[in-house]
């Protein structure tokens, strides 16, 4: 396949939700396969929901997942700038163009006069072939009122002229062959009043001036794309045309209806890449993901690369990833399977680059801590944990006593025979001289031998007597990393307890 050159194009309203970082992805991943460029372009012309911090948070998110653009408004490139608003100028010498040509037309309709049109209609009314002779416009009002109007500055959008009766056909990647009818379709307003184009308009005059190859985005803008096609007849830029791949959406855990940003909130899970303070929303970055994991996770929603493989790495995904493999169908965002990428990525993840994530699930308890137990820590459970702050259920009993024992274990496993004998052990650990591992190890198989006792009926309530569990990793381990004098205390205390 040639190189091609694509956008991810967010309006910067707010929080980036996941599904954005979706379409990042994928348009990361074809414009790495191809060896071609990945531009980030800010949609910035709805100047009422514009929102501040929205273009750093969606520059973070980038970078945080290490989706690195060639082209963006922080880097620059041969098609500055990047960011829509500073693009006014070519807006306006297009849309003049169309006015030029007749492909476009102004309209001087009210707020008013636009709103007792849609009352009179019933709420159905849309601007277009059958209506516009009834309207404001530079077509329906004489040459010399239009020049006056014009004359006299009288705010007015401009507006796309709609033929009607003709079929769009969109070619779609992934739907196939999508056709609309123009009958459907209104004149669509290019250049608002205060100047600033829609995001049509602007949209369709990027994709062209940066060469786009290649318009991936979300399922919700293909109802727009009739437009955008009519648009690059109406330039004459047929040829030009990029290549349509609209993703299927992200649906709810339920799988019904789309996932929305409150999902998250009433769920308690997040749905965007980081937390964003301003509406009280949590990131996975501050769950406790590993931006690896979210990105295998999200490649998987929409996609699949027609194996059994799910663990890919991002130069894995970039090897894998073809648009032929992404489905039309909706994909259920489904937490637990994130948290399942997740827990494989830190089970994989070097114990050096955990100890920060350990300190701070623990925190402050964990400040004075050596290096060395750290990793002893890390390696011991890093297979044990989904996201990183759940290292602090894990390790707390390193801090504190259980204030409370696993019932089950006891009842099931504390049997007259091994409830007898126990401080027998506890006494020998209280003497051991070399308090490592495998001295724990040596001691209790010696104990356990004299009482013909298996491994089953003895380490559960090693685990159970110092951390108040049946599961854990090895006992002998975890007795180590609590220490010598701790456990024998613990012990002692828990077989009174279970003993009364
Ligand atoms: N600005 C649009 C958005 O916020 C871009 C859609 C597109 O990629 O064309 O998602």
């Amino acid at each position: 396949m040639d190189p091609v050159r694509v956008r991810f194009a967010p309006s910067p309203t707010g929080a980036l939700h996941i599904g954005g970082l979706r379409t990042a992805l994928y348009n990361y991943l074809l414009a790495r396969k191809t060896g071609g460029q990945f531009i980030l372009r800010i949609e910035d012309t709805d100047q009422k929901r514009y929102v501040e911090g929205a273009e750093a948070y969606i520059q973070e998110a980038l970078q945080w997942c290490g989706l690195e653009t060639d082209e963006s408004p922080a880097q620059g490139g041969p098609h500055d700038p990047y960011r829509q608003s500073e693009r006014r100028e070519k807006y306006q010498a297009e849309v003049h163009r169309l006015l030029q040509t007749d492909k476009a037309y102004y309209a001087f309709d009210t707020p008013e006069e636009l709103e007792s049109a849609r009352d009179k209609a019933g709420g159905t009314f849309k601007y277009d072939a059958a209506t516009r002779g009834r309207m404001r416009n530079s077509l329906s009002l004489p040459a010399t009122e239009v020049d006056k109007l014009l004359a006299e500055n009288i705010p007015r959008v401009v507006r796309l002229l709609v033929e009607p009766g003709q079929s769009v056909h969109i070619k779609d990647v992934v739907r196939g062959d999508v056709t609309f009818s123009t009958d459907e379709l209104d004149d669509k307003v290019l250049m608002k009043a205060d100047g600033l184009p829609t995001y049509h308009l602007a949209n369709v005059v990027d994709d062209h001036d940066m060469r786009i190859t290649h318009v991936i985005r979300g399922e919700e803008w293909l109802s727009s794309t009739a437009h955008h096609v009519l648009l690059y007849h109406a330039f004459d830029w047929v040829e030009d045309m990029p290549v349509f791949a609209h993703l299927p959406l992200i649906l709810k855990p339920t799988g019904k209806g789309k996932l929305s940003k409150r999902d998250g909130q009433k769920l308690g899970i997040p749905v965007f890449p980081l937390s964003w303070e301003a509406e009280n929303l949590e990131g996975f970055r501050e769950r406790g993901f590993h931006p690896q994991a979210v990105l295998n996770f999200l490649a998987f929603l929409g996609w699949n690369p027609g194996t059994e493989q799910e663990i890919f790495s991002l130069e894995g995904l970039v090897e894998a990833f073809s648009l032929d493999n992404v489905g039309k169908s909706g994909a259920r965002f489904d937490f637990d399977k994130a948290q399942w990428f997740n827990q494989q990525y830190i089970s994989e993840q070097p114990a050096e680059e955990l100890i920060p994530h350990i300190h701070k699930a623990l925190s402050p308890l964990a400040d004075g801590e050596s290096a060395d137990r750290l990793q002893k820590m890390a390696e011991l459970y890093k297979s044990r944990v989904r996201t990183y702050p759940e290292f602090r259920n894990q390790l707390l009993y390193l801090y504190q006593a259980p204030d409370g024992y696993d019932e089950k274990v006891i009842r099931k496993k504390w049997k007259p025979n091994v409830a007898t004998v126990f401080s027998e052990l506890v006494d020998a650990y209280r003497n051991q001289s070399d308090w490592t591992p495998d001295g724990i190890k040596a001691t209790t198989t010696a104990f356990m031998e004299r009482h013909e006792l298996g491994f089953g009926a003895v380490l559960p309530h090693l685990r159970n007597g110092i951390a108040g569990t049946g599961n854990g990793p090895g006992a002998f381990d975890m007795l180590h990393l609590l220490g010598q004098e701790e456990s024998v205390a613990r012990l002692e205390k828990a077989v009174e307890e279970w003993n009364a």
